[in-house]
């Protein structure tokens, strides 16, 4: 087994322990004589897949009674369009503006209507999250970017939006800290960081939300189709969702969302602790926002930050180059990273301080 330590930002490593699983049940699903990737979308195999998958994200996220959870399709991208089309009544919304990802999420929304941009960090390259604490009382809804996959920033304390629905793109951090799901009015994340493969989107919405689209919205754009056909309206994602509930299941094994976030603080404290004392490698994020899941560091020139992802690669630290925008480096450690690859990451930055400064 040539397994890596694989630190890329999206599609991420998924459990070893998912991956064998799959791997067991890849031609037989459960006595069917037939692989998940073969049967129906209708068969009581997958519903009993797809039923499982829910029952768990309930349970993991302690999703009250009054929310909808839907497995949909075109990714999180897809969501920056069905969140206005589907939630504007005056076509007023507040956006927060905390990196590329709110922006696509603003660009989508401008499309339908009147985005109001209440708090901005473009300034410092995206580097901190804004404070924003007043909302236009006219506007539909208020949408945040809870972690910024890029730039390696995350929302520490939640806006307070009164009785404005807090609409949160969560798709680099879901599932990765406790959370108050009441809290909001509509969660959505794409698969492919902490829950599974790429080709599904969860969307968690609180039910009273559901069933106002804008006119001449097409249907599979429609929650209320989604929320009234429990996410088979259509053929839906079965094997993306059979993976999701394989992870789903790691999760519960490991503790529980409680016991991952413990892990979680201590995996990215260790990378922290090491890039607040290091001389030559610094964080770029700022420290009170900084995410636990997307880590972006720079050396002090271009040369040495090719220099540390070869040497680490080399060893089977992959995936580390970081986003153009921010350049240097970037470790995504999701839930999925075990401990060691980032004590083994930390050790190897040690050793190329020591032999470079
Ligand atoms: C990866 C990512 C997306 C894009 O997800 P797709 O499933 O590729 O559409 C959106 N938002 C955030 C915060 C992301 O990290």
């Amino acid at each position: 087994m040539d397994r890596v330590f694989n630190f890329s930002a999206g599609p991420a490593g998924l459990p070893l322990e998912v991956l064998k699983k799959a791997q067991t049940e890849l031609v037989n699903y459960g006595g069917t004589g037939m692989s998940v990737m073969e049967m129906s979308h209708r068969s009581a195999a997958f519903e009993g897949i797809i039923t499982t998958a829910e029952a768990l994200v309930r349970e993991l996220m302690g999703v009250p009674e009054n929310y909808s959870v839907m497995f949909l399709q075109g990714g999180a991208s897809t969501q920056f369009a069905m969140v206005p089309l589907n939630l504007f009544k005056n076509k007023k919304a507040d956006y927060i503006h905390t990196g590329a990802w709110a922006d696509k999420a603003i660009k989508d929304a401008q499309i339908f209507g009147e985005v109001r941009i209440v708090g901005s960090s473009k300034d410092k390259n995206f580097s901190y999250i804004p404070k924003v604490s007043a909302f236009n009382p006219d506007s539909d809804y208020v949408h945040i970017t809870s972690n910024e996959t890029i730039t390696g920033t995350r929302y520490a304390t939640l806006p307070q939006t009164g009785n404005l629905p807090l609409v949160a793109d969560m798709s680099s951090n879901i599932l990765s800290e406790q959370l108050d799901v009441s809290k909001f009015g509509l969660i959505y994340a794409g698969a492919q960081k902490n829950l599974g493969p790429s080709g599904v989107a969860l969307v968690i919405m609180r039910k009273d939300l559901i069933g106002n689209c804008l006119p001449g919205t097409p249907t599979m754009l429609q929650y209320k189709i989604h929320d009234e056909n429990k996410s088979l309206y259509n053929t839906p994602p079965c094997y993306s969702i059979y993976i999701l509930k394989l992870v789903l299941e790691w999760v519960k094994a490991e503790g529980g969302v409680k016991a991952i976030e413990e892990k979680n603080i201590k995996k990215a404290g260790l990378l922290y602790d090491f890039l607040d004392n290091s001389k030559l490698f610094q964080g770029t994020a700022a420290k009170e926002d900084r995410s636990l899941m997307n880590i972006p560091f720079i050396l002090p020139n271009d040369d040495l930050n090719k220099k540390f992802i070869d040497t680490a690669k080399k060893q089977g630290f992959v995936e580390l180059k970081g986003h153009r925008s921010v350049g240097g480096m970037r470790a995504s450690i999701y839930n999925a990273m075990p401990i060691e690859g980032v004590k083994g990451l930390v050790e190897l930055m040690k050793k190329f301080e020591q032999e470079n400064s």
